[in-house]
């Protein structure tokens, strides 16, 4: 996997030219808004939702994403406070998954299309 890949999946752009944004621009923040997608690529128009139910797979992304970070989260809170509660540790766990929502929502759906969609260059002949 290339770095431009790599790149491209992080900023979330389309995996096919890795210049449109997959994303509304600056709603990363916004509780109400972070999940609105564009429905093709403004550079090369290869549709983001290719067919209903598209992203179901990115759910299983999300979850290793999740289980990471979890992992994460316990094995620095066993190094900082060995003798944490079950409260502060479900209670960590509980902030860092709606902390990290937005994020791992548009990661998880732009690894998942990048499994399946790969990148073309320039040329402006969109594929399903
Ligand atoms: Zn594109």
């Amino acid at each position: 996997m290339k770095f431009s890949t790599l790149k491209s999946i992080y900023q979330c752009k389309c995996p096919r030219c890795h210049e449109g944004d997959m994303f509304l621009r600056g709603k990363l923040l916004s509780p109400t808004k972070f999940t609105f997608m564009n429905k093709s690529c403004a550079h090369c128009e290869q549709s983001f939702e290719p067919e209903p139910g598209y992203y179901f797979g990115a759910m299983f992304i999300s979850y290793g994403i999740n289980t990471g970070i979890f992992i994460a989260a316990w094995i620095a809170l066993t190094v900082i406070k060995p003798d944490y509660s079950l409260t502060l540790l479900l209670t960590l766990l509980g902030v860092a998954a709606i902390v990290f929502l937005p994020f791992i929502y548009r990661v998880s759906r732009s690894i998942w299309i990048a499994i399946f969609i790969p990148y073309r260059g320039d040329d402006r002949q969109p594929s399903n």
